[in-house]
């Protein structure tokens, strides 16, 4: 790759390869692969991650919203998409585009119900979402006898998969409560079973699902932060490469004298002589103010130098007193070696809050 001369994130679709790989090599030969490409495939690029993914074998497609499944259909996706929290509001255009529907609540599955039906479909397929202890969306085990009564009434739609998802599978400390949520999700499974006299798709696992338990494979596995790099533990990183590298590069230089101040709010304030490398990427590119006030750094020519003031809407300050470098120097924000789960502990959060906030602003460069 030439030297970055603007703002850009770099995807490297061998990286994705071979995380997929790394994955699947975790699996049974018969279990089926879901992969996540929600919220720009983590802020990747969906369209050319789901074009490039299809083509090995993926056999599933999620997104969180309706919106993001019409949008992967009109980049060429032919394979099922599931959609992980749809509304009322775009049944219409699920139908339409064939998405298939997580059906969670009384509420989404009636009007679900009745679109099909207004629509003529028989046995149109959605997936029925279960809560097993996360507590955000899914139904409960005694909803199954009457969920059966309405479906059995309408034939309009049919289950194609059960589902649940993990609420702490990365951490081992809450390796209890995982286990509790396995066996609730089994518990469910045989209930639906013996209620409507077939057994749908199971699953359960995201991807540290996948690394710590092997017993929640099920019939498949939908997995979204391994495909993209990270395996949420200093161990499993090792197995994956982050796909994604986020770059710039130094618009201006300055020397600054002790007692002058650095950015809004003069938020910094310098105790001697330095020199500020100025950046264009900013909070509207989603590096946050979070990283701001020497929490997160860049690396230039090899050497870190920490964000200095607050992050500014499209530029950072960084300290760069110590480093070689000129105008014009490549920066990089994170990349296979300064990974986006380092940047993101230095600023208390995790890998992806900030690779999936990086805007539509910054241009995508895919390396094939
Ligand atoms: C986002 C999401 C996933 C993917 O989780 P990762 O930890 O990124 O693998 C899987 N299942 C559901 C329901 C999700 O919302």
């Amino acid at each position: 790759m030439p030297k970055a001369q603007e703002t850009v994130l770099e995807i490297d679709l061998s990286s994705l390869k071979h995380n997929f790989e790394y994955l699947k090599s975790k699996l049974q030969k018969n279990t089926k692969f879901l992969a996540v490409v929600k919220a720009f495939a983590y802020g990747n690029d969906a369209d050319e991650i789901a074009i490039y993914l299809q083509n090995l074998e993926v056999d599933y497609f999620a997104v969180a919203y309706t919106s993001e499944g019409v949008a992967l259909r009109n980049a060429g996706i032919t394979k099922p998409i599931l959609v992980l929290h749809p509304l009322p509001a775009g049944f219409d255009s699920i139908i339409e585009r064939c998405l298939e529907p997580s059906l969670y609540n009384d509420k989404v599955l009636n009007e679900f119900l009745e679109i099909a039906a207004a629509k003529k479909q028989k046995n149109y397929p959605i997936h029925l979402k279960f809560n097993t202890g996360l507590n955000r969306l899914g139904f409960s085990e005694i909803d199954i006898e009457s969920i059966y009564k309405r479906l059995d009434a309408s034939k309009a739609i049919k289950v194609n998969s059960i589902f649940s998802h993990l609420a702490a599978s990365e951490d081992l400390k809450e390796k209890e409560f995982t286990q509790y949520q396995i066996r609730s999700f089994k518990n469910i499974s045989e209930k639906f079973k013996t209620v409507f006299g077939y057994q749908p798709m199971l699953h359960l696992s995201n991807t540290s699902g996948i690394l710590n338990y092997p017993e929640a494979h099920l019939d498949m596995v939908r997995s979204g932060i391994g495909l993209y790099g990270f395996g949420n533990s200093d161990q499993e990183n090792k197995n994956f490469r982050p796909i994604a590298a986020l770059k710039s590069v130094i618009s201006q230089i300055h020397h600054i004298e002790k007692g002058e101040t650095v950015g809004y709010n003069r938020a910094y304030k310098s105790v001697g002589f330095m020199k500020t490398a100025t950046i264009p990427i900013g909070h509207a590119d989603g590096i946050g103010r979070q990283y701001g006030k020497e929490k997160g750094f860049v690396v230039i020519n090899g050497h870190k130098a920490h964000i200095i003031g607050n992050v500014c809407m499209d530029m950072i300050m960084v300290n760069i007193t110590d480093i070689e470098c000129e105008e014009g120097d490549e920066v990089i924000i994170f990349d296979a070696a300064h990974t986006a789960e380092n940047l993101a502990s230095a600023a208390s959060t995790i890998s992806y809050e900030l690779i999936t906030a990086i805007s539509q602003r910054v241009k995508r460069i895919i390396k094939k």
